[in-house]
């Protein structure tokens, strides 16, 4: 029987295993294991690829997230707006810094964080926002960027599902003070282990992050301020850079497959999410909406298809938040239980999406 998983890295490796090793091989005979060439390179690129002006990397995009809060001042006593639909790291990133996480509801449409209910939850000690582009899916940044100006309030773009997708064709995380990234193996873009960046807008953010990375330094001994180790590993930026150049091509392919799962179950009446012609979502997750889950998924799984459901509770709702006030997130809490992730990579052919289409089709008849 044919298998289908929700994503295939064996596949990505075998198209570029002789690059990977001839790089990494280099790499090993140059010893050029920590900062050096192979991070410098791909941090120009990066930054280049996103049309941004500065940036830096590091070591995951957890780190990315407090670093980029620290870096801009958040600590003590502030409170950071974020959704609770989102992984749990956007949220522990507020406590690495020792401020407090106060969750926003999301839009029913598309998932993203609703303006609407930031709004409602500032408050004098409200110091920034960060909105996470989930699933790929653009926020509403007109909206987010106005409140922020009017409020003064920094932004910190959580863009690790975000890779190139763009708003008003602009790339996410250039909109922000700062836009962070995971290069988690499965993310858009990934590593063969961790690794994370940070854009960022101002060169003193950037020169702050980079000593916030590097143990407060930025040459051998100058160390400033107190810092982290949390350096992006030269192998993983070797590995980076050659994944960079298709990109844009993975980023097509995964567009294209969600064209045909939105025009599929439209027709069939499920609940896909919403893309205004001013938001390009780059999927990193294909989620629908679904009623009967338990069943849908059991069919799946009966043939060979891997579902996924991100994420079956809600950060706010988490046990690890029990000391904070218990918000109550209609939206969010409504669709966690409803919510399904199909298999959706670059190297998944058609016929394999057909497949897909064609079980939740006679399943629906
Ligand atoms: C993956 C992810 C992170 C964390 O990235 P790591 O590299 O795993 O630390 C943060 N936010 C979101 C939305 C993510 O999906």
């Amino acid at each position: 029987m044919k298998s289908i998983p929700l994503c295939d890295l064996k596949k990505q490796y075998l198209n570029l295993r002789q690059e990977i090793l001839e790089t990494i091989d280099n790499l090993c005979l140059e010893s050029s294991f920590i900062k050096g060439p192979y991070v410098k390179e791909f941090e120009e690129a990066f930054i280049k690829a996103n049309h941004a002006s500065y940036g830096v990397g590091c070591s995951n995009g957890t780190s990315a997230l407090s670093l980029a809060l620290e870096a801009l001042g958040i600590g003590k006593g502030d409170e950071v707006l974020l959704p609770s639909h989102t992984f749990m790291a956007t949220a522990e990133s507020v406590f690495h810094v020792g401020a407090t996480p106060v969750f926003c509801d999301i839009k029913s449409s598309d998932y993203t964080i609703d303006p609407a209910d930031i709004e409602k939850k500032i408050t004098k000690k409200t110091k920034a926002i960060i909105p996470v582009h989930i699933y790929g899916t653009p926020c509403d940044m007109d909206k987010v960027l106005m409140l922020a100006e009017k409020h003064n309030l920094k932004i910190i773009e959580d863009c690790a599902q975000g890779h190139f997708a763009t708003y008003n064709r602009q790339y996410v995380g250039t909109f922000g003070d700062a836009g962070t990234y995971s290069f988690y193996p499965g993310k858009n873009l990934g590593a063969y282990g961790d690794a994370g960046f940070i854009l960022c807008k101002s060169p003193n953010i950037e020169e702050r992050l980079k000593r916030l990375i590097d143990h407060g330094r930025l040459d051998k001994f100058d160390h400033e301020i107190i810092g982290y180790n949390h350096r992006l590993d030269a192998i993983q930026a070797a590995i980076l850079s050659i994944k960079l150049k298709h990109i844009h091509e993975w980023t097509k392919k995964r567009q294209a497959i969600a064209e045909i799962y939105n025009e599929t179950f439209r027709k069939i009446g499920i609940k896909v999410i919403e893309s205004p012609s001013n938001k390009r979502s780059v999927y990193h997750v294909y989620c629908i909406e679904v009623e009967d889950r338990p069943q849908i998924q059991e069919l799946l799984k009966k043939h060979g298809i891997q579902t996924g459901i991100h994420y079956p509770t809600p950060v706010h709702l988490m046990p690890a938040f029990d000391q904070l006030p218990k918000a109550r997130l209609d939206v969010t809490e409504h669709i966690s239980s409803k919510i399904l992730s199909l298999p959706i990579y670059p190297e998944m052919d058609l016929k394999e999406v057909e497949f897909v289409t064609e079980r939740i089709k006679n399943y629906v008849a």
